[in-house]
């Protein structure tokens, strides 16, 4: 097999992974680039849909072969648990390929690709530990059960930002509880999902259980929506792709979870330590160059303190050291796309505009070269109206905006169209408690910011998508329920009445 590392794949075109085994795919070539040197340093395939027929396929067959279908729990457990190990083992090679496709700072990628080890291992521990319920259904010599079963084939269309950790939020519960997997990383990164693959096969999981068909979304993404031998869609990436996902999974009555965009408020009121607070606020923007989905780009600040936090705001923003991913000094890297930069350029325009104050960043970055830079960036009396304020950037780019009280900070918090994130700095508990209950966002984070865990469940409400990862929550969201009711009365019914509950 091929070891997958951004030295053997440079120059190369990479395969699909169908049945247990690559296959070098017929479809038409797809360019993959560097964005530290916008340079092209491989290619993937915009797989045929015969293609995306055989994965399905090979995921079908999967569920029906006794070798994974009939496995016990816990050897199930123990797979995933060696998935795990093999994932800890090659962290460094696994993140190399992250950062050569996406342009994340490889400290980053590291410590991503580490928990999803961590990840594998706490659903592994998971996979015997589901059980059913029994219930009393008010009829005598009578039992009713559930059981939990795999839904069946897991379609996962996975965005290019952190491939691997998003990726495994989907496949570890989905295996955990005896799911077979068709995946279609992002055609901007998919390096680190092939070898993936090449470690589940190493594994030891029957072939079949994971499979990967990279291409376009509109065409490769769209056959496994659609697809009648998928049983369920796991999305994650952007609202307006998650709309069209929702639709057409919805025409073929197939449930979907859609991990979306946000627009995430981080509030930082008069009380907080500013320390710590400040330190939140760059980090919940500028870690992995705002290109997360839980970025929080619209920071809230007290009036009384606007200034100075504006003030120490920019000097940690001007602080923060740009270049190469590979880096080990390196704070922000490129962004991933190169049609991003544009974007967010525009936005930074825009921000001008609409009448923003611009104190710091703005630009593109001189000395490094072609790579896909753009400067941190702040816009100060930024308003909630304001398409800087309304829109997901996902870039750089911090607005800040001011509150009086309580009050208009929740109403303004809420004023978003997304509910995926948020954060509070206070040092007051009845005043964080309070936003706690009022904000409109799947995830609240007090004192602390972009703390996520495996066990924590994690999803956003409105426009930011339904559907919860991590936690118990995803073995619900990986399994079915089905409900077993035993008559041992031994007596002959009515055969024409229902039996009810009396
Ligand atoms: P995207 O929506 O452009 O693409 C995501 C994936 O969907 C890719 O694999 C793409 O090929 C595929 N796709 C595109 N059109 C499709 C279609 N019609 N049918 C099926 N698949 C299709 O998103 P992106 O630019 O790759 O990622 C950035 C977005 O992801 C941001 O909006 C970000 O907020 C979001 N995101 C959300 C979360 C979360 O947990 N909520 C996490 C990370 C990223």
């Amino acid at each position: 097999m091929t070891i997958f590392t951004p030295e053997a794949l440079e120059g190369s075109r990479l395969p699909i992974f169908v049945a247990g085994e690559f296959r070098a795919s017929q479809g038409q070539p797809i360019a993959c680039f560097d964005p530290a040197t916008g340079e092209e340093w491989c290619s993937i395939s915009d797989a045929t849909e015969t293609e995306v027929d055989a994965a399905v396929e090979a995921a079908r067959t999967a569920m029906r072969d006794p070798a994974w279908r009939d496995i016990s729990q816990s050897d199930r457990g123990i797979m995933i648990g060696r998935l795990a190990d093999l994932v800890a083992r090659d962290v460094e090679r696994l993140s190399q390929l992250e950062t050569k496709d996406n342009g994340k700072i490889l400290r980053e990628m590291r410590a991503l690709t580490q928990a999803v080890s961590v990840g594998l291992r706490y659903f592994a521990g998971m996979a015997d530990k589901v059980q059913g319920t029994t219930i009393p259904v008010n009829k005598p010599d009578m039992l009713n059960f559930t059981l939990r079963e795999p839904v069946g084939v897991i379609g996962a269309i996975v965005p290019w930002n952190s491939p691997l950790l998003l990726l495994n939020r989907c496949m570890a519960p989905a295996l955990a509880m005896g799911n077979a997997l068709v995946v279609k990383p992002s055609e901007h990164a998919s390096a680190a999902v092939l070898a993936l693959a090449e470690l589940v096969a190493e594994a030891g999981f029957p072939p079949g259980v994971f499979n990967v068909v990279t291409g376009y979304g509109a065409t490769v993404g769209d056959a496994i929506v659609r697809h009648p031998g998928v049983n369920k869609i796991d999305f994650t990436g952007g609202t307006a792709t998650g709309r069209l996902i929702a639709g057409a999974a919805g025409q073929n009555l197939k449930p979907a979870m859609l991990e979306l965009g946000g627009k995430s408020p981080h509030i930082v009121c008069e009380d907080a330590d500013l320390d710590r607070a400040v330190n939140g606020v760059i980090s919940g923007i500028f870690a992995a160059g705002g290109q997360t989905c839980v970025a929080g780009s619209r920071a809230f600040v007290h009036e009384s303190i606007y200034d100075e936090v504006i003030d120490r705001l920019v000097q940690r923003t001007k602080e923060i050291r740009v270049g190469a991913p590979t880096d080990e000094a390196t704070q922000l890297g490129p962004l991933a796309l190169w049609a991003q930069v544009g974007k967010v350029g525009s936005f930074i325009e825009s921000g001008k505009a609409e009448g923003a104050s611009l104190v710091a960043g703005g630009g593109r970055p001189e000395g490094l070269g072609n790579g896909w830079y753009v400067e941190p960036t702040v816009f100060a009396n930024v308003t909630n109206d304001m398409k800087l304020a309304r829109e997901e950037i996902f870039g750089p780019v911090l607005g800040v905006l001011k509150f009086r009280d309580d009050a208009e900070m929740i109403e303004l918090a809420n004023d978003t169209a997304y509910g995926l994130a948020s954060g509070i700095w206070t040092n007051d508990m009845n005043r964080a408690l309070k936003f706690m209950r009022r904000i409109e966002a799947g995830m609240v984070w007090i004192n602390t910011y972009r703390s996520p865990s495996i066990m924590s469940p994690s999803g956003g409400f409105r426009d930011s998508g339904y559907g919860k990862h991590n936690g118990f929550a995803a073995i619900e969201e990986f399994s079915r329920i089905k409900t077993v009711v035993i008559d041992y009365s031994g007596q002959t019914q009515d055969a024409f009445v229902m039996r009810v509950a009396k």
